[in-house]
């Protein structure tokens, strides 16, 4: 398939929503981020920031916790060895007589005060090793020491006495139910006469949780005020780069639109400087040979204008002149009869010409005018199939008009739009090979459409792009009977371009050629699809036309065969 459009797309942008349209909040950040380099350099660097603040961060609460733990575990063996030392003293100093335990008890008490007297901990506990002997003073626990806390490998180690001092790490139980981290210390005491106890202290490490917890809400605010000081620095420092960014895309954006005398400001001597007076040269030579341009084609414009107003006079002589001589070329013999006739036909399409240069010309100085009057595209196109009648039926076509639509009056130029249809129907006639044409005329609530169907010749996809040339024809040495000018289409272009619409051409060598002509209702630019689908549907004719019968305000017409 192949097919070319005859007009300028439009685009539409959605402004950034209010802060109540939060449903549009997550296209509008999407947008954000593809338009502005700004936020998306800041997001990046916001993003990229605080990665590295939290790796920074949470490695810094690591070691801290970790050295805290370490100390304060120094600190307990320390302080645990230190109340055992002085417990194991007294005992060894104690002079104690052999089995008698009521002596063993109050020495076993003092021990236990001096433990405590020593000790930071109030948690302890002891455990006689060797059960045999039946003076031996009884276990103890003070502080709430809970002796589930020790585990049987904790006892093992300590009954062994590999080491003087064992410890674990463990939960200690509080009294509103939850847990917290503790250092749990074992080591033995060996009492005279008695044998070996084991001993336990228990610390917490509450301290160490408070000052970690402080370390960690400190890290958390410096954290984040880190992220957001670097977020505003990358958006100020940014500012400074991307305003004249921005400045000059919304210059360049000018230029294109036209504005040729749109400049960037300069300062300093910086790189964006250099950029700006870049721009400005290239702005500055785009100008001028603009204006050159511009007067050279004003200069054109003028001559062909002046070129064919000179040649109307000398021509409607001529062209009286030839009327006169072929209205007698009967009395002639054949061959200066023929002469008069090939004249009269050369004088015509002279005349023709002339009149679509003149149009032309007119639309490249853009000094058209459209008189638009309310007028029904359905009547319209029946006028033009009835004036078109004779032409046709020379031609052995069959000129079909379908109207499903298009009947109420629409604003336009009738003139006009009577020469395009005349002008599509002509070229139809020309190349539809004798087949039928179909006529079609739709409207939907934006649009109404003309279009025209034959099943001739067609065109190959690069004739299609040639088509609304200035004097484009396609093969040159296709019969020829009408004998148009070469500008009929692109003058066709120029009339629908006037009215906001379409002249769009879908072609196919051998399944013939489809034209429609779309007009917005009410003035305006077109915005929606046309009524009338360019790709056709079929390749015959007879299924083109079944639609209603056609009936006109002014009279009654069938919809087949207005021919
Ligand atoms: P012309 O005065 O030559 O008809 P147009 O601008 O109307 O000028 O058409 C330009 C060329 O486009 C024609 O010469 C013809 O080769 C081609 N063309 C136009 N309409 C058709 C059609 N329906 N089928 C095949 N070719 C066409």
């Amino acid at each position: 398939m192949t097919s070319a459009r005859a007009t300028t797309a439009t685009t539409s942008g959605r402004a950034f929503g209010g802060w109540r349209e939060w449903r549009g909040w997550p296209d509008d950040l999407t947008q954000l981020w593809r338009r502005s380099l700004r936020f998306r350099i800041v997001l990046v660097t916001i993003g990229l920031t605080a990665v590295a603040v939290l790796i920074a961060c949470v490695w810094m609460a690591l070691v801290i916790q970790n050295d805290l733990f370490v100390s304060r575990r120094e600190q307990v063996l320390a302080d645990a060895r230190r109340a055992t030392t002085a417990a194991q003293q007294t005992l060894d100093n104690a002079a104690v007589q052999t089995g008698d335990s009521v002596q063993l008890q109050s020495l076993m008490n003092s021990v236990l005060a001096i433990l405590v007297q020593q000790s930071s901990t109030d948690m302890i506990a002891a455990a006689r090793i060797d059960r045999t002997a039946p003076q031996a003073p009884q276990d103890f626990t003070v502080g709430g020491f809970d002796e589930a806390l020790i585990t049987e490998g904790m006892r093992v180690a300590v009954r062994s006495n590999a080491v003087p001092q064992w410890w674990q790490s463990v939960g200690l139980p509080l009294e509103s139910g939850g847990t917290m981290p503790g250092i749990l210390v074992g080591q033995q005491l060996v009492l005279p006469d008695v044998g070996a106890y084991e001993l336990y202290f228990a610390y917490d490490l509450g301290s160490a949780a408070q000052t970690l917890a402080f370390i960690q809400g400190i890290l958390w605010v410096v954290g984040i005020g880190l992220i957001v000081l670097i977020g505003g620095i990358a958006w100020f420092v940014l500012r400074s780069v991307t305003t004249p960014i921005s400045e000059a895309a919304e210059t360049s954006e000018r230029l294109a639109a036209g504005e040729l005398t749109v400049r960037l400001p300069v300062h300093g001597e910086d790189e964006l400087a250099t950029l700006g007076r870049s721009f400005n040269a290239m702005a500055d030579s785009i100008e001028s040979q603009i204006k050159e341009l511009a007067d050279l084609s004003l200069v054109q414009q003028r001559f062909v204008s002046d070129v064919s107003h000179e040649l109307r006079t000398p021509l409607t002589t001529i062209r009286l002149a030839a009327d006169m001589i072929n209205d007698q070329r009967d009395e002639f013999d054949p061959a200066t009869a023929r002469a008069a006739e090939l004249l009269n036909a050369q004088v015509q399409r002279f005349e023709t010409l002339l009149t679509d240069l003149l149009e032309i010309s007119r639309y490249d100085a853009g000094s058209v005018q459209l008189e638009l009057e309310p007028t029904s595209l359905a009547s319209l196109a029946e006028d033009v199939i009835a004036s078109m009648h004779t032409l046709a039926e020379q031609h052995g076509t069959d000129v079909r008009l379908v109207a499903p639509g298009g009947y109420t009056p629409v604003d336009m130029d009738p003139r006009r739009i009577r020469r395009i249809v005349r002008n599509l129907l002509g070229n139809a006639i020309e190349h539809g090979e004798r087949r039928p044409l179909v006529v079609t005329v739709d409207s939907n609530q934006q649009a109404v459409a003309l279009s025209v169907r034959d099943f001739g010749l067609g065109m190959r996809p690069e004739e299609v792009e040639h088509v609304f040339d200035r004097f484009w024809r396609a093969d040159p040495s296709r019969t020829r009977t009408i004998g148009g000018t070469g500008l009929g289409l692109s003058i066709a272009l120029g009339d629908a371009r006037l009215h906001g619409g379409e002249l769009a051409v879908w072609s196919e060598p051998g399944r013939g050629s489809h034209f429609v002509l779309t007009l917005p209702r009410g003035g305006g630019r077109l915005t929606a699809p046309s009524p009338i689908r360019l790709e056709p549907d079929t390749d015959a004719p007879d299924e083109l036309g079944r639609t209603q019968p056609i009936v006109l305000p002014s009279e009654t017409a069938s919809g087949r065969g207005v021919s």
